[in-house]
């Protein structure tokens, strides 16, 4: 939602319910963690109101512990925090389930996967940041797929069932490859907001 049109709210989000999305992806940004603001928990509960698709948080920000009641009293039903941003992370996992919520890391493009080695029996997504995450509209970075290639072969070594999802610059040039890579769930944002047909370009990359 980070690229939809905030003057128009509601149809932006209507669009979204009448497409074949399965979430709306939501990108908190707190102007520390990452160099932008994006929006906080009044336009969250605005898009609440609309979306009748589960609601999956991102949160781009320091202390993320801060946020996670505010989160599921709102409606969120996955939540993914930084892994660059826990230095307690197990313990934040913990938080979040204990909320009921479900609970995914994110790794920045800097990050290597195998940081995440003790991390992946207790998260239920792993989210591969594809761009330096703070904007909207960046070009995809091309070393994602061997990281979403090593996750999926962790995944398949240790018989865990943790989503992969890849967010950043994706479009439908780039879709098919990060399916065949072992992506589960694709985030698009510009690509399809700044789309003439926002519901074709959806149904072009799932
Ligand atoms: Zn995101």
């Amino acid at each position: 939602m980070l690229s939809a049109d905030f003057g128009h709210l509601e149809n932006e989000c209507k669009m979204v319910n009448s497409s074949c999305a399965e979430w709306f992806h939501l990108d908190i940004m707190d102007g520390v963690f990452v160099p932008n603001l994006s929006y906080g928990f009044p336009v969250i509960k605005a898009i609440a109101r609309y979306a009748r698709k589960p609601m999956d948080a991102h949160l781009m920000t320091v202390q993320p512990a801060n946020h996670y009641a505010r989160c599921k009293e709102i409606g969120i039903e996955w939540l993914t925090v930084h892994y660059e941003a826990c230095t307690h992370l197990h313990r934040d996992i913990q938080q979040i389930h204990a909320l009921g919520m479900k609970a995914g890391v994110a790794i920045n493009p800097a990050t290597p996967v195998h940081l995440l080695d003790s991390t992946l029996p207790y998260a239920d997504m792993i989210l591969i940041m594809s761009v330096n995450p703070g904007y909207g509209g960046q070009q995809f970075i091309g070393e994602t797929y061997g990281k979403i290639k090593q996750l999926t072969q962790m995944r398949r070594e240790r018989d865990l069932s943790f989503l992969i999802q890849v967010d950043g610059g994706v479009s439908s040039e780039n879709a098919t490859h990060l399916y065949d890579a072992g992506a589960d769930v694709l985030v698009a944002g510009h690509f399809v907001f700044s789309a003439p047909d926002p519901l074709e370009a959806i149904r072009s990359i799932s």
